[in-house]
Parts: structure tokens; C-alpha cells; sequence
């Protein structure tokens, strides 16, 4: 269950979208139909119903209980969030952690406004750093455009290093430019949904968007990607203990990565390390989430042929397989179900697997600048920062030059 607060400014076009004219208004559907749709009230055909006699607990619980053919009574005891996932050994369950991802960078980015975390040279530098790596090999298209359109007005937003954070008005802020697209965050993860309302969400989510930046990388970028995760987690990850942690793993590296492969299996391994050291903890405290036990992963039911051999005490890696895993997994899998809203047309769009494991290049699709962003950022990362001022430049030239005309 999702509950939006229509009396706060932030959620007012999400209203507007769903025609909330009372309180409260309960609207009832399948919770992919709630992404990116929209609610009329005189349109016929529609997967989203509202929920017309919903006064009174007795009265809500009838209406449910119509929907879906059951006959539950209000004092039967019922688990929060039952219908979280609870079955993480099944393979096809990935490709709806593709929303979470985007959730997660968004909900990333909000952090960062709300707690106007850019505040340094160098906590700036890590910003763009990361902003780079996502806008070149997000698997989203909206949220690399929207990375995109951050690093070339970057300036602009944020002269000096000194950013606005505002979200209001017309203003050129940080703000005013949500990195996924006006749709996003839309308030719940799928995949990463806990069985408790405190469990799992934003930091699940947080390390699918870094396994599935992790696979979409060439080889040349691959100490590039690492050290903007590390900085990124190390600045602006709100959890003392986890950036501490990841922090002593992340200077622990003392060659620089040359392969992709080093580095994907870097991130799975960096994360059963901490896997490792939270079943200990969740054993101990009785914290972490009931149904999502940490287990080192994947487990065999995922992938048999991960496993060289196995005992209580160790498992002996077949890293070829794993990495190979972890790159479909993390890559086709993820996006196998992806749909996302057209950029230049309303239209939903299943998003190719084939482009989302390539860079989008395509200058159809994004502004001209935000392209030359991503196809500077696609092309070397070392080079980008000097580039993108370059094109920043001549961004603002080109501004100049069609006013004068
Ligand atoms: C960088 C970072 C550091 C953190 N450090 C801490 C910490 O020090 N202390 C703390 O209490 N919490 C820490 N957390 C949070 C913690 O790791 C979990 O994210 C949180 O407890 C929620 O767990 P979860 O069950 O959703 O699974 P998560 O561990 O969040 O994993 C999400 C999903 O990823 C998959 N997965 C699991 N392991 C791997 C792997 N090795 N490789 C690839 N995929 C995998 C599984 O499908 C799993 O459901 C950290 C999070 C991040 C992003």
C-alpha cells in the first residue's frame, strides 16, 4: 500500500495525474498499472479502480474482499507487507528490481538535495564523478538522460560549487532537475520491498544500481567506475557504519582495475563480505528482515554452476561462471520486462535489451548537449571533465550566438 499526502506542494502533480478531488481518495490496482499511469475519472477502461465505499474499516475490507474473492475479517492477523517477495531464488524475480534501481538513484539524488550534500570541491568532484558514471551506463534511459542534462548545466546549478537545492519555481536548480524524469521516485520498491516497512528499499536497491553499473562497463572504465562508487558512498551514503565499512574495502584495492571483469566480481564479493558480517549481526540483534535472511549469494538454487564445491565453513568459487551470472543477471535479466515512457512520446516503450547494454548514443532522444555528454562519458571517462566544460562552453555559446540572431 502506497499513502500520498495531496495537502503537500512536492505530491501535487502526482494528484493532479490521478484527479484526487477528496479525502480520502483510495484508488485500487495492480502496483506496475500505478507506474507512470494516470487516473480519469470518466475513462471506462482502466486497470486502476477507486474504491467507492471505502468510509469505514468494515466497509474497505468488504470492497477488497469482492475484489479478490476472499472473505478476510477484520481481526484475522495479518503480517505488514505480505506480499513481499519472499522467494529470492527465483531467477525471473530480477527483472522487477529494474524499477528499484531507478528508484534508488532517485531517491540517492534526493538525499543529496535534501541534506545539500554537495558542500566541498572534492564532495563536488565525487557528485559529478558519479553523475558521469550514471550518465553513461545507467540501464535507464530517463535516468542517464536526466544525469546527462545535470552534468551540462552543472555549472549553471551549481557555480562555484555552490548548488541550489530548491525545488520550487522556475528557478535553475539542482532541484528542478529530477535525475529519472518528473515520474520518479515513485514511493515504493518492488524487488527491494521488505516484509517490515523499515527493511530493505533504498540501500537494496542502492547495490542493484551498483552490480548493474558494475556489468554495463568496458574494461577501460572500469577503475574509473570504482573510484566514483567508492567516493560516491563514502560522501554521500547516510549510514555511518556501512560507508565506514565499504570505505576500508574500497582502500583496501591497491592496483588499479584494468578489466571489467575484475571489477564486477570486486562488487559481488565486496558485497558478500558485508552480507557476511550481517548474518552474524542479524543472528545476534534479531534485526534485518524476517523473510530476506542474508545469505552469501547466489545461492546454488540460482546458480548450480557457481559452485566448484561447498561446505559449512567455505564455498570454492568457480569465478568464471559466477561472473557470467552476475553479467546476465545483472544485465538482460534485469531489463527483460522494462518499460518506461517514450522520451519524446507518451507512448510505453519495452526498452531493448540489446541498446540498454550499450551506451545510448542516440542524439535522437535526448538533447544535443545531454548526447555529447553521454557520448563523451561512453567514450573515455578520464577525458570527460575536461570535455564536458568544453561543451559547456560552447552550450552557452551556441545560446548566445541564437539570441543574437
Ligand atoms: C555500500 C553499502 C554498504 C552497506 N554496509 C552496511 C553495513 O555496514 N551495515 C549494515 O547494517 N548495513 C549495510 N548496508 C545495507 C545492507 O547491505 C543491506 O542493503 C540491507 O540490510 C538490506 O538487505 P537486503 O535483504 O535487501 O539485501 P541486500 O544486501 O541489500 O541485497 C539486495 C539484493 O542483492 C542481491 N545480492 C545479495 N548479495 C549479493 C552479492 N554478493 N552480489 C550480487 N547480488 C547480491 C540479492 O538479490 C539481494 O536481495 C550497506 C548497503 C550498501 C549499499
Amino acid at each position: 500500500m502506497t499513502r500520498v499526502d495531496c495537502a503537500m506542494k512536492t505530491n501535487t502533480k502526482l494528484c493532479d495525474k490521478f484527479s484526487v478531488s477528496h479525502y480520502p481518495m483510495l484508488f485500487w490496482g495492480p502496483p506496475t498499472k500505478f507506474v507512470s499511469a494516470s487516473w480519469e475519472p470518466r475513462k471506462d477502461k482502466s486497470d486502476i479502480l477507486v474504491i467507492d465505499d471505502g468510509r469505514t474499516a468494515e466497509r474497505l475490507l468488504n470492497w477488497i474482499n469482492k475484489q479478490i474473492d476472499s472473505s478476510y475479517g477484520l481481526d484475522d492477523q495479518k503480517f505488514e507487507n505480505e506480499q513481499a517477495l519472499s522467494n529470492i531464488t527465483n531467477y525471473n524475480q530480477i527483472s522487477q528490481a529494474v524499477y528499484d534501481v531507478e528508484e534508488a538513484t532517485a531517491e540517492a539524488f534526493d538525499i543529496i538535495l535534501v541534506h545539500k550534500a554537495i558542500k566541498s570541491s572534492e564532495t563536488s568532484a565525487s557528485f559529478i564523478r558519479f553523475i558521469q558514471l550514471l550518465a553513461a551506463r545507467h540501464l535507464s534511459r530517463r535516468c542517464r538522460k536526466g544525469a546527462a542534462e545535470i552534468l551540462v548545466n552543472y555549472d549553471d546549478l551549481c557555480p562555484s560549487g555552490n548548488c541550489s537545492y530548491e525545488k520550487t519555481g522556475e528557478k535553475n536548480t539542482l532541484g528542478n532537475f529530477p535525475i529519472c524524469g518528473k515520474d520518479v521516485p515513485r514511493g515504493y520498491y518492488m524487488f527491494c520491498r521488505g516484509s517490515k516497512n523499515d527493511t530493505r528499499g533504498f540501500s537494496c536497491g542502492l547495490w542493484i544500481l551498483m552490480h548493474s553499473l558494475s556489468v554495463r562497463i568496458e574494461d577501460g572504465e572500469s577503475h574509473f567506475a570504482f573510484t566514483a562508487i567508492c567516493d560516491f558512498v563514502n560522501n554521500f551514503f547516510m549510514c555511518d557504519e556501512c560507508r565506514m565499512h565499504f570505505n576500508d574495502m574500497c582502500s583496501s584495492v591497491k592496483t588499479p582495475f584494468k578489466k571489467a571483469r575484475d571489477f564486477v566480481l570486486w562488487v559481488w564479493s565486496t558485497h558478500n563480505k558485508v552480507n557476511e558480517r550481517l548474518m552474524k549481526d542479524e543472528a545476534s540483534l534479531s534485526s534485518g528482515d524476517p523473510k530476506f535472511p542474508k545469505i552469501i549469494w547466489p545461492p546454488k538454487e540460482l546458480c548450480p554452476l557457481c559452485y566448484l564445491s561447498s561446505n559449512q565453513k567455505s564455498i570454492d568459487w568457480d569465478l568464471d561462471h559466477v561472473y557470467k551470472f552476475l553479467k546476465n543477471y545483472y544485465g538482460p535479466k534485469l531489463v527483460s520486462l522494462y518499460k518506461e515512457k517514450s522520451v519524446l512520446e507518451s507512448k510505453e516503450e519495452t526498452v531493448p535489451e540489446t541498446e540498454d547494454l550499450t551506451v545510448a548514443t542516440n542524439a535522437l532522444v535526448v538533447p544535443i548537449g545531454a548526447a555529447l555528454a553521454i557520448a563523451i562519458a561512453s567514450c573515455a571517462f578520464g577525458a570527460l571533465a575536461c570535455y564536458w566544460r568544453t561543451q559547456q562552453k560552447n552550450r552557452k555559446y551556441y545560446f548566445h550566438l541564437s539570441i543574437l540572431i
